[in-house]
């Protein structure tokens, strides 16, 4: 799938929409999810243009690909999350439940998360 700059976090990125923003760097931007599933839900996504995971992972430069994951554990300590414990998630594509096609991590505590997975 093509990237499609007019997604909404295309849209924050480019500060044309606001985000409860939480730490940025030259390789990612880390802020509140607007509808949080956890008493600590945040995101975090890389700065460049790419669909999702298999995509970031093709086109992206070793130093990005670093410094945004490196990113993800910096904003997880932030909040400290590191010694309870928290969850990422990565949903991609349609069975994935990935609804904004700009690649993403959830950062997810606060409380014992559970399963990993719904059993419906
Ligand atoms: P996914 O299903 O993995 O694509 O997750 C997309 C996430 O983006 C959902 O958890 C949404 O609540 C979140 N989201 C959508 N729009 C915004 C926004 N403007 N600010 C913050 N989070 C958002």
């Amino acid at each position: 799938m093509a990237y499609n700059s007019e997604n909404v976090f295309a849209k924050i990125l480019r500060g044309e929409i606001p985000c409860a923003k939480l730490l940025e760097n030259e390789y990612a931007l880390s802020f509140k999810d607007i509808n949080p599933q956890a008493p600590i839900h945040v995101l975090v996504i890389p700065k460049g243009a790419y669909v999702d995971f298999a995509d970031f992972v093709a086109k992206a430069t070793d130093a990005e690909i670093a410094g945004f994951n490196r990113t993800v554990a910096e904003v997880a300590k932030q909040l400290e999350l590191t010694v309870p414990g928290y969850r990422l998630i990565v949903n991609s594509g349609a069975n994935g439940g990935q609804e904004v096609p700009h690649y993403h991590i959830h950062i997810m505590g606060g409380r014992n998360l559970g399963p990993m997975l719904s059993r419906a």
